[in-house]
């Protein structure tokens, strides 16, 4: 789990500007900032103490996430991160348990921001790589993979955030004036995914 966090900590701090960008394009402006300081947080406390197991090393990201991102994203990828811990305590994730963690994150987030797809949301790349992972897993491709076709959705699923008109947030605020731009937060989580595929990927 810690090269997952480092690799996400490292990918949000390079993209910073770009999810700054985009969420001030649509929102305030401060997406990048958000995550880059809750993932510079999270890597920090993992590396004050380590967790024994992936499950207690996922907590602490949420509750690391709850505590220190703030605005919408904060409480939302705090209930993911909790989610993942929740799906993968008492086993170490393999290729199912990390499908099965994924449905869980996902009904998590949807569960706390309400948000159905084509909202323009990180639900948009969340819920493509959740079924991607499970197809590829019901496929029996090696867990690398099945991360890295779901890492691949993600981003597809960020890039048709475009078109959208905005339901949810403070982008919803703008109506029609949200179309054209892609959704900071389906932006974020196709990062996330990417660096955890990197992370099997070794
Ligand atoms: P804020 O809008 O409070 O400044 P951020 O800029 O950090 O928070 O996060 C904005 C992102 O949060 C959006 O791009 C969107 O993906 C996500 N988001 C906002 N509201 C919801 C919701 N109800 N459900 C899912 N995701 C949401
Ligand atoms: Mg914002
Ligand atoms: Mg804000």
């Amino acid at each position: 789990m810690s090269e997952w966090v480092r690799r996400s900590a490292g990918a949000l701090e390079q993209e910073r500007d770009r999810l700054n960008r985009l969420d001030a394009d649509i929102g305030d402006g401060d997406h990048g900032a958000n995550m880059a300081r809750g993932f510079t947080a999270v890597v920090a406390r993992l590396d004050g103490a380590a967790a024994d197991s992936s499950s207690a090393a996922l907590r602490t990201v949420g509750m690391t996430l709850l505590s220190t991102v703030g605005g919408a994203a904060g409480p939302l990828y705090g209930s993911l991160f909790i989610a993942l811990a929740g799906a993968t305590r008492a086993r170490e994730p393999d290729a199912a348990v990390w499908a099965d963690a994924l449905d869980a994150a996902v009904a998590a987030v949807q569960r706390r921001g309400k948000a159905e797809p084509g909202d323009k949301t990180m639900v948009d790349a969340l819920i493509p790589a959740r079924d991607a992972l499970r197809a590829a897993v019901d496929d029996g491709k090696p867990l690398a993979e099945a991360l890295a076709a779901s890492a691949d959705a993600a981003e597809e699923g960020a890039r048709a955030t475009i078109p959208l008109l905005a339901r949810k947030g403070r982008a919803s605020y703008l109506g029609e004036r949200s179309i054209g731009h892609q959704d900071p937060g389906a932006t974020s989580t196709a990062l996330l995914l990417r660096a955890l595929a990197g992370s099997w990927d070794e």
